[in-house]
C-alpha cells in the first residue's frame, strides 16, 4: 500500500471526536504524554498504522534525552512532512463518515503535535515512489526547517524525539530514574511485540550493543516464549477465542503453578490498543488469590474486541472464564497426583 495524504481535519470532525463517538470500533484516547513510554506507544502505533513489518527503538537516558523509532512502513510524502506535526492533521480520517470505519490506531492527528510541543522532533521519511528520503525538524507543532531537505534513507520513517519535557520542568520532576523509565519503555514494547507478533521489534539503549528486545515475527505463543521466558510459557493455559454478548476475547493465563514475586503482569488489549484498567486487574488478582499464595502474581494476556464498551460486563465475563480454567486445572492436577 502506498502512503496517503495528510490533511487538516474539519472542525466538525474534531469536535465529534472530542465528544466521543459511541460507535467507534477502536477505542480513541487523547495523546496524553506524561512519561517517555507514552511517546514510544504513540510512535509504535503510527508505525503499525503505516503497515510496518520491522520497528526498531533506540533510547538514551530512559527516553529523556532521545527516543528514536525507525520503521519500514509506507513513509510520509515530502509535502506532507511540512504539516505532519500540526494539530489535527491526519491521513487516516477526513470525513465524518470515516469515523465509523476506522481500522487504524490513530486518527485524531494529535500525537505528533502533542509530542512536538514538549520536545524537539525530527522526521525522516521515504515513500516508495520517492528516489530519496526527506528530513525535517519540528517545534511546537511547526516545522522549523525551511523545507524538508533531501537525504539518503530507506523506505519508511525515522522519528527522533529529543529532550523530552525540556520546556515543562514540572513534568520532568515527576519522571522516575532513567533506568525505571527505560524499563517502562521495554515493558510497553514487549506487550506490543506479543500482541503484534507478526511484526519484528527491537529495542536497545543508544550506547549498547545488545538488544533488550529482539523478536523475529513468530506466532503468539512463540512471541510469549521469546519475550517473557520459558517459565511463563510452560505454565500457560490457552483459552480459545470466545464470543459472548459483551465482547469477543482471547486470553492466555498462567496456571496456579506459576507465580511472579514482583507483580501481576497484565497485558490488556482493547481493540488492539494496549490499555491499563485497574478494575480488570483487581478482578483478576482477587480471583487468583484463591489459587496462588498471596505474595505470588500471575501473567495474564487478554485481547478484547468490542464495539461498545460495557466495562463491568466485559470484566465479569472474562474473569468467570479464567476462573473456570483455573478450577479445571486444579481438578486435573489433583486427579493426576492421586493416580
Ligand atoms: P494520527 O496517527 O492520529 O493520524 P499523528 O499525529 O500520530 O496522528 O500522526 C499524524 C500523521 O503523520 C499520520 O496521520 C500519518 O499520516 C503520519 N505519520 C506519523 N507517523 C508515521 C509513520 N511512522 N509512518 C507513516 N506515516 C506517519
Ligand atoms: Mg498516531
Amino acid at each position: 500500500m502506498s502512503h496517503s495524504t495528510i490533511k487538516l481535519l474539519e472542525p466538525i470532525v474534531v469536535n465529534r471526536i472530542a465528544a466521543g463517538e459511541a460507535s467507534l470500533p477502536r477505542i480513541s484516547c487523547a495523546a496524553v504524554i506524561i512519561r517517555p513510554s507514552h511517546v514510544v506507544k504513540e510512535l509504535i502505533e503510527n508505525a503499525m498504522d503505516a503497515n510496518s513489518s520491522q520497528i526498531d527503538c533506540v533510547v538514551k537516558e530512559g527516553g529523556i534525552k532521545l527516543i528514536q523509532i525507525k520503521d519500514n512502513g509506507d513513509g510520509i510524502h515530502q509535502n506532507d512532512l511540512i504539516i505532519a506535526c500540526k494539530s489535527h492533521t491526519t491521513s487516516k480520517l477526513h470525513e465524518l463518515e470515516d469515523l465509523k470505519n476506522m481500522t487504524t490506531y490513530g486518527f485524531r492527528g494529535e500525537a505528533l503535535a502533542s509530542i512536538s510541543h514538549v520536545s524537539h522532533v525530527t522526521l525522516q521519511s521515504k515513500t516508495s515512489d520517492s528516489i530519496c528520503a526527506y528530513r525535517a525538524a519540528y517545534n511546537n507543532g511547526q516545522i522549523t526547517s525551511k523545507a524538508p531537505h533531501p537525504c539518503a534513507g530507506n523506505k519508511g520513517t525515522v522519528v527522533g524525539v529529543e529532550d523530552l519535557f525540556y520546556n515543562v520542568p514540572l513534568k520532568r520532576k515527576t519522571l522516575r530514574t532513567p533506568r525505571e523509565e527505560y524499563e517502562q519503555i521495554v515493558s510497553v514494547m514487549r506487550e506490543y511485540a506479543v500482541h503484534h507478533h507478526s511484526i519484528s521489534f527491537t529495542c536497545k539503549k543508544l550506547d549498547s550493543n545488545t538488544f533488550d528486545i529482539k523478536t523475529t515475527g513468530k506466532d503468539l505463543k512463540g512471541a510469549i516464549l521469546q519475550l517473557y521466558g520459558s517459565f511463563v510459557f510452560t505454565s500457560l493455559l490457552f483459552i480459545p477465542k470466545t464470543t459472548t454478548e459483551a465482547c469477543c476475547f482471547e486470553t492466555f493465563v498462567t496456571n496456579p503453578s506459576y507465580g511472579d514475586a514482583k507483580s501481576t503482569k497484565l497485558l490488556l488489549f482493547v481493540n488492539h490498543r494496549a490499555v491499563e484498567n485497574r478494575a480488570m486487574k483487581k478482578s483478576i488478582e482477587k480471583m487468583y488469590s484463591q489459587y496462588i499464595p498471596q505474595n505470588m502474581h500471575p501473567f495474564v494476556y487478554i485481547s478484547i474486541d468490542v464495539s461498545f464498551l460495557s466495562q463491568d460486563k466485559v470484566i465479569d465475563t472474562i474473569s468467570t472464564m479464567i476462573e473456570e480454567e483455573l478450577a479445571k486445572w486444579k481438578d486435573d492436577t489433583a486427579k493426576t497426583t492421586v493416580n
